[in-house]
């Protein structure tokens, strides 16, 4: 039995059921906490890790928005769940080199990945939660972060729990499900604040449908492969689709302009991923097949083209960044 199970068990046994949202919250806080769960030997890859191009179009996209903007003094660079820091790093390669020299913000919960992190970026800002972030416009990217946050799931009118049953931890009811994550409307919501009151845009990006729809999209996956959902818990990665209709509706409530949901290839390919893949291979002529692998991974419907989605918000005052039309 994990050591987080026996704390499940001992607060199950005092307080009765949990709430799936309490199980999830408790699961990826320890979870990540206590590793880092990226890369070959971890649990899974993002794309990030994937190849430098990937953070470099995200640098690419914010530089250009940023420009268009003016070119504003006081702008932050602001990440929100940075994983090892490669996404990071590899965007402010491209902001830097565009001009930008605003600071850099980094709402990070997992003390492991943060020593990571402090490796490939200090100088940096570290929080625990977006509410910490300074009142400044930020230039924002959260890949694979949404999906982490916790969600609900009702069956009928009645919220999913966990419990102990038959020597395990069981679902007290199953049935159709509708899922729910007032974590991430909070999170999206505190983020569109900001960009209607200082300016700025966000860009997230994840895996998720773009219309509202019952169904189970609660996933753990641990050394690649999907395991079930209630099995060791603490040791392996819980997600969830993320909704972007619900996404999207936070946003506007907040008062921020929404653009399109695009697929991660449509995207990456509108902002000239081929074209960074050509030069880079030019330039890394042994190199040649890995890049090429890498840039299908990353686009092609279907590796993660696909699947993943990125949409962006940001203030009326600002333009839509590129790649959405
Ligand atoms: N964006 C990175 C890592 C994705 S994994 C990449 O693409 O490689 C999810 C990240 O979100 C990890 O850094 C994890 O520690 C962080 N995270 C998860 N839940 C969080 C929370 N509630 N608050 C802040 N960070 C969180």
């Amino acid at each position: 039995m994990t050591p987080l199970e026996r704390a499940l068990r001992e607060r199950i046994a005092a307080e009765g059921p949990i709430t799936l949202e309490a199980y999830m919250e408790a699961c990826n806080a320890y979870y990540y906490a206590t590793r880092d769960p990226l890369g070959a030997k971890g649990d899974f890859v993002t794309a990030p890790e994937v190849s430098q191009m990937f953070g470099e179009m995200v640098g690419a996209a914010l530089a250009d928005c940023w420009t268009r903007a003016g070119k504003p003094g006081d702008v932050i660079y602001v990440e929100l769940g940075p994983g090892r820091g490669t996404l990071a790093s590899d965007a402010l390669r491209v902001l830097r080199a565009a001009g930008f020299e605003g600071e850099v913000h980094l709402v990070e919960t997992s003390p492991a990945l943060r020593g990571m992190q402090e490796k490939a970026l200090s100088p940096a800002h570290w929080h625990e939660e977006i509410a910490d972030l300074p009142a400044k416009p930020p230039l924002l990217i959260a890949n694979e972060f949404l999906d982490a946050l916790p969600i609900r799931q009702l069956v009928g009118e009645v919220e999913r729990r966990v419990l102990v049953a038959a020597g395990g931890l069981a679902f007290d009811r199953d049935g159709e499900i509708v899922e729910a994550s007032p974590s991430r409307d909070e999170a999206v919501a505190a983020i569109a604040i900001c960009l209607a009151a200082k300016g700025g845009a966000a860009l997230f990006i994840d895996y998720g449908h773009a219309k509202s729809a019952p169904g189970d999209t609660l996933q753990a996956v641990r050394g690649h492969a999907f395991a079930p959902v209630l099995a060791n818990p603490g040791e392996q990665d819980l997600t969830s689709h993320v909704d972007f209709e619900a996404v999207a509706a936070s946003a506007r409530d907040a008062g921020v302009a929404v653009t399109p949901l695009v697929s991660q290839g449509e995207w990456l390919e509108r902002l000239g991923i081929r074209a960074r893949a050509d030069a880079l291979a030019k330039a890394n002529p042994d190199k040649t097949r890995e890049i090429q692998v890498a840039l299908r991974r990353l686009t092609a419907p279907s590796q993660m083209g696909d699947l993943f989605k990125v949409i962006a918000i940001h203030s009326a005052e600002w333009p839509q960044p590129a790649g959405f039309e």
